[in-house]
Formats: C-alpha cells, sequence, structure tokens
C-alpha cells in the first residue's frame, strides 16, 4: 500500500479535519505503532497501526462518507457539545453510522445553510483560503442603508485590522425602516457579516445564509437536514 501522510489518513477515516488531526498530532495524541506521530510523517495506512488517545483507527473500515445540509435555527450554537448548557446543532442531526462534524460555523444568532460531513479532506477543501469559496448571505438591516454604504462593502472595509476581499451587495428590498440585501463573500472569517456591516455603520437585525458555493438552501424548514443530492457534490468539488 502507498505511504499516505498521517494528517491524510486520519481525514479520509472520517475522524475529523486534516487540521484537526495536525492539532492532535502537535497535542502528542497520536501514535503510530505506538510512538508519538509527527505532522508529515508517511505511513502505511493498512498496515500502521494509527490510536488517538489510545483508541485505534481502522482505514479498512472505511465507511461510505456523509453529506448534509442543515437549514440551521436562530438559537443554536455550532458545536457537537457545550458546557454553558446552550442549545447545539448536534441536537438536529439525524443518527449516522459515522462522526460527523460542521464544516465551518455559523453564529448563534445566524440562521441558514450549515454543511457538516464525515470527509475531513471535503471539509479541509471547503474550508480553505484558496478555493475561496462564495458564501450567500441574506441580511437584513436598519433602518437604511446608503448608495456609499453598500460600495465601501462591495469594495471592503478593516475588520480586525485587515481589508476584507471584495464582495458582491445586491439591495433586494426596503420597507418599514429595513433593507434586505444578498451580500456575497468568499472568506470565513469570524463573524465576518457583522463585522463588516458595523464597520460601515449598519445595525444587522437578521442574518441567514441561503447559499455555499453552488449549494441552495431552497425551502429546507428551518431545524432539518437532507443529503446533498450527487450533483451538489459534483458542482461544488
Ligand atoms: N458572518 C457572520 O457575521 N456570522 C455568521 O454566522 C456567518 C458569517
Amino acid at each position: 500500500m502507498e505511504k499516505v501522510r498521517i494528517q491524510k489518513v486520519i481525514a479520509d477515516i472520517g475522524f475529523c479535519s486534516r487540521r484537526k488531526a495536525e492539532e492532535l498530532i502537535g497535542q502528542k495524541r497520536v501514535k503510530v505503532n505506538g510512538h508519538p506521530a509527527l505532522i508529515g510523517q508517511k505511513i502505511d495506512p493498512v498496515h500502521d497501526i494509527i490510536t488517538i488517545d489510545g483508541e485505534r483507527l481502522y482505514y479498512s473500515r472505511k465507511k461510505q462518507h456523509v453529506y448534509l445540509m442543515m437549514n440551521k435555527p436562530r438559537g443554536y450554537i455550532t458545536s457537537m457539545s457545550d458546557d454553558r448548557g446552550r442549545r447545539c446543532v448536534t441536537e438536529l442531526l439525524p443518527q449516522t453510522d459515522v462522526r460527523i462534524y460542521p464544516v465551518g460555523r455559523l453564529d448563534l444568532n445566524t440562521e441558514g445553510l450549515l454543511l457538516f460531513t464525515s470527509d475531513g479532506n471535503f471539509a479541509n477543501d471547503m474550508m480553505h483560503p484558496s478555493r475561496a469559496v462564495s458564501k450567500t448571505y441574506r441580511v437584513t438591516v436598519r433602518p437604511d442603508i446608503t448608495d456609499e454604504q453598500a460600495v465601501k462593502l462591495a469594495e471592503g472595509v478593516y475588520i480586525d485590522g485587515r481589508k476584507t476581499a471584495p464582495a458582491e451587495v445586491r439591495v433586494l428590498s426596503k420597507e418599514n425602516n429595513r433593507v434586505v440585501m444578498e451580500l456575497v463573500i468568499r472568506e470565513g472569517r469570524n463573524r465576518q457579516v457583522r463585522k463588516m456591516c458595523e464597520a460601515v455603520g449598519l445595525e444587522v437585525a437578521r442574518l441567514k445564509r441561503t447559499a455555499f458555493g453552488p449549494i441552495r438552501l431552497g425551502m429546507l424548514k428551518p431545524g432539518t437536514c437532507r443529503e446533498l443530492t450527487a450533483e451538489e457534490l459534483k458542482a461544488i468539488r
């Protein structure tokens, strides 16, 4: 069997993302044949014995990967568990044979499209800055938006000391002191949309992600999940 980097093997098995695997290796929690693994170490995935925190991983038991989308409601955190007792997106996930985890995250009060997968490499690719996958948000701001504010959002604003990449901004409707706009960004910085709006003096009343790359949320009911179709997977890969 061809030798493969340890972090890729762990992600291929579906234990976690490649980046998370590197963290675990750095923390000396991963062993190969009883010896602490090194990041980038090439191993034989079938014959070498891999353990994480003493638990053996089996490459040959690799199962079919799972790819799901959820319409995340407000009030749920994008985390597998919470020591402060807040509701977690995991409560809304169906039972799966394999361990799945979110591709990126949405804030507590952000709703909409959130992907989950058991495929660590897919998750890694989708989040990698070089892929610059587009994320489409429907943002409700109040009371109004000026042309100048819209242009600034589109051209880039400074958040956390660094300018955001160009974005697409489209005003969809204006009524009752509320403006609904569509914002498409290609980065995934922490609370990026809220911070961008704040930077130009806009107050966000509601934030919903409606698309991730070519994958659209459509009419999926809040709090429910469905598997991605073969066409959706093909389009995003
Ligand atoms: N931008 C935000 O501010 N929050 C999200 O949840 C996603 C993007």
